[in-house]
């Protein structure tokens, strides 16, 4: 039985250490919202199937073989002829300050349909995690996370949005309708109103109507302030793991991944939030955005002391 099915757009994605326009080398790998979560699943020892399109080309095998590599289900994922797989560029400008370009208009990806994604949620998974992400990408994407989530699934939405692909009247015309269907919202606290009834105007309205309309746990990301968790029956704020920050993309993912983990092996509030973040502590103390994710005898690294040789 998969623990936890998902779906979306991965990417090959090149990685340069100073700014693009003066060339040099750039290392490859690949990013996505989804796959990230996957991965850092998988890691941790949690059956995960990623789901999605990628292009005819040698960058939509990388992605196929890297997810395999980390233990990911692909049985559903395929190649579609119809666009290139998705290139993401990232480019360290100053410090620790990354800036990304995004090629993914018309990739392969974008054609992503209901019929792509309903096969791999038969058998039912425990989960089913979504990202915001994925409606943005076009109508049959938009689809596909609608058909899912009302399939009967318990479904996680991290809401995930992107300024680059829709604005937040879009983004929120797509993801409020979802409500219904959820079970657990992940926000960052500038993105909850983009899910939460437009009437609830601050962060304490916007986490209730959620819990109201039938969502079991709001969880609300804060960055190096770490997150707050929310349920019916109980409110929990755990701070940030303090860390030497080396790259913040795909923190969210990993904290997602911890916490979903935590969710699995029936963790209390406290301790998915604990694990959370602890992996997306991983992530930012780690370069690349699923590289450094722990697996499970890992999880307790962050407790050595500075400087410390594991031997
Ligand atoms: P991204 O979109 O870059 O993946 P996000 O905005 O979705 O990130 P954040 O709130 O930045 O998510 O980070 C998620 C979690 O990762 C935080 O709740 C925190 O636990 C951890 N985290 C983020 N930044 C730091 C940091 N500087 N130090 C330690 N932990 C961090």
């Amino acid at each position: 039985m998969i623990d936890v099915a998902t779906f979306g757009e991965t990417m090959a994605a090149l990685r340069a250490d100073g700014p693009i326009r003066l060339g040099g080398t750039m290392r490859l790998s690949v990013a996505g919202a989804e796959s990230n979560v996957a991965i850092g699943l998988a890691r941790l020892g949690h059956r995960v199937r990623w789901t999605g399109l990628v292009g005819r080309d040698e960058p939509g095998e990388l992605v196929l073989r890297t997810l395999r590599a980390e233990g990911v289900d692909v049985t559903h994922a395929r190649v579609d002829s119809r666009g290139p797989t998705g290139l993401l560029l990232f480019e360290r400008r100053i410090g620790d300050v990354v800036r990304v370009t995004y090629h993914r208009a018309g990739s392969a990806a974008s054609y992503l349909s209901s019929g792509d994604v309903l096969p791999a949620l038969d058998p039912p998974p425990r989960l089913l995690h979504v990202t915001g992400i994925t409606p943005a990408l076009g109508p049959a994407p938009a689809s596909a996370v609608a058909a899912a989530a009302r399939s009967g699934v318990r479904v996680c939405l991290d809401v995930n949005y992107r300024s680059r692909l829709w604005d937040r009247d879009q983004a929120a015309a797509a993801l409020r309708p979802l409500v219904p269907s959820l079970s657990v919202v992940v926000a960052s606290d500038d993105e909850l109103d983009l899910i939460a009834p437009p009437t609830a105007t601050t962060e304490a309205d916007r986490v209730a109507a959620l819990l109201d309309a039938g969502v079991t746990e709001v969880v609300v990301k804060r960055g190096a302030a770490g997150a707050t968790g929310h349920t019916t029956r109980e409110t929990v704020h755990t701070p940030a793991r303090r860390v030497r920050v080396v790259d913040v993309v795909g923190a969210g993912d990993a904290f997602v991944a911890g916490y979903l983990s935590g969710l699995l092996d029936d963790l209390d509030l406290t301790g998915r939030l604990d694990r959370a973040v602890t992996t997306g502590a991983f992530a930012v103390a780690s370069p690349g955005d699923w590289e450094g994710l722990p697996t499970r005898s890992e999880l307790d690294l962050l407790d050595t002391g500075p400087e410390s040789t594991l031997r």
